[in-house]
């Protein structure tokens, strides 16, 4: 018997490419169709079946609060009443960059816009802009969203230009993008000896969640600053996904030493609309339209749902700082318990973790760049997967992507989980 889910997508794949609207959500990687989701509720989430799951996705990471928080409803039923888009200035937009701004020591200005991909695309643009220069480096694994300059792969001429990684992207463009290795400042050193007087920026994620989670070892971050302040190059954060995730302050809280140029955000400011921003320095962020000569603008840029409901995240966010405590005790519940049950069944993996972020790689390696990243077992994990699926637990389906761990979750959400996982780890080793 065909499953609503299947005949849901079955019916999408005709009018969708895929059946979906963003990849990773048709469940490829792991060689299975995915369950259609009809609704959540705090940390579960239940799909057209209404099979009930613990969701470790959290909307790939905005959801911090989990599904539904009463604040964020509240203030999205009081924003409807009254209007939804005027393309207009709004109180909410004001209130929303001035709770960032005080928030956030880096950030003396913030543009608001409508995905990470465009926070990106817009601060490369920016940073271009300012240093009058062509070329970006960004680091192999990273993920800065889908625009042209970031669809790019290394290829052999490293050093002094980047290939395309999408049919469509032109190689004019492909090559102005430069591909380091994470956690490899030689990498750094060699292209800008390379491209002395050509790096407009280097961008990062200071805590790399789109090839599992792998933090910036502080000699690293140190070295980004000072080579950049040497070669006059911008330093851009990308914390779409960190940003007010690894704590309130995102990156900031783990090197608050290191002083980004411009930093970029999406995911969770929009508390599951669609947002993202881009924020610096005054003196770079005076060079946007309208008052200066970089352009860049949006229809519905700061719209006043998404405004809201990621008004309320952050305020949710800051007047609760123990909720930050929490997800770091939860996730370290949970990544101990995951290498407790892999131990039982004598299965090699790693877990990496900061703060409410956590993977978990079928490696006995150490996991500290995309190079060891890539020696992970695959099939181990899909196995694994379509295992915890099927017992009421939600991950991301692929093992380099990070888990969101939520407000709302609790132990025994966690040991519910870790039970699962030695289950399943136990069916590997049949
Ligand atoms: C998700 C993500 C993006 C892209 O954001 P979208 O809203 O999907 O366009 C960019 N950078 C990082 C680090 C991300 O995690």
């Amino acid at each position: 018997m065909e499953t609503l889910s299947e005949k849901m997508f079955e019916r999408s794949k005709k009018v969708i490419p895929g059946g979906v609207n963003s990849p990773a959500r048709a469940f490829s990687s792991v060689k299975m169709e995915p369950p259609f989701i009809k609704r959540g509720d705090g940390t579960y989430i239940f799909d057209e079946e209404d099979n009930r799951y613990i969701d470790f996705v959290g909307s790939w990471g905005p959801l911090i609060l989990g599904h539904c928080d009463k604040d964020v409803v509240d203030g999205l039923h009081q924003v409807i009443k009254t209007g939804t888009s005027f393309g207009a200035p709004t109180a909410i937009e004001m209130k929303m960059a001035e709770l960032m701004v005080d928030s956030l020591p880096n950030i003396d200005m913030v543009r608001m816009v409508n995905s990470g991909t465009e926070a990106t695309m817009s601060a490369v643009r920016l940073a271009k802009a300012y240093t009058k220069r062509n070329k970006i480096i960004k680091f192999e694994g990273n993920y800065h969203g889908h625009s042209e300059g970031f669809l790019i792969k290394a290829g052999s001429g490293a050093l002094t230009h980047g290939v395309p990684d999408s049919l469509g992207v032109p190689a004019e463009i492909a090559k102005h993008t430069l591909t380091a290795s994470f956690n490899n400042l030689e990498s750094v050193e060699n292209i800008f000896k390379a491209n002395p007087e050509e790096i407009a920026a280097v961008i990062v994620e200071p805590v790399a969640g789109n090839m599992g989670v792998i933090a910036m070892e502080d000699d690293f971050a140190k070295g980004l600053r000072q080579i950049t302040d040497k070669y006059g190059t911008v330093l851009i954060f990308d914390e779409v996904m960190t940003g007010f995730r690894v704590g309130f302050k995102g990156a900031h809280e783990l090197y608050p030493d290191i002083k980004p140029d411009i930093t970029c955000y999406g995911k969770i400011i929009g508390g599951g609309l669609p947002v993202g921003a881009f924020g610096g320095k005054q003196q770079i962020m005076s060079l946007l339209a309208p008052i200066g000569p970089v352009y860049q603008a949006g229809t519905l840029s700061g719209n006043p749902l998404a405004m809201r409901a990621g008004y309320e995240t952050l305020l949710k966010l800051r007047n609760n700082p123990q909720i930050y405590d929490k997800l770091d005790k939860l996730a370290l519940r949970l990544e101990k318990g995951i290498r407790e049950a892999a131990k039982l069944s004598d299965i090699d993996i790693t877990v990496n973790r900061v703060g409410g972020m956590i993977s978990m790689f079928f490696t006995d390696k150490e996991v500290k760049n995309f190079e060891d990243v890539s020696k992970a077992d695959n099939e181990q994990f899909i196995a694994y997967f379509k295992e915890m699926l099927n017992s009421g637990v939600y991950l991301p389906p692929s093992q380099f992507e990070s888990l969101f761990l939520n407000a709302k979750m609790d132990n025994e959400h966690i040991d519910f989980t870790i039970e699962k996982a030695r289950d399943a780890f136990k069916k590997l080793t049949r």
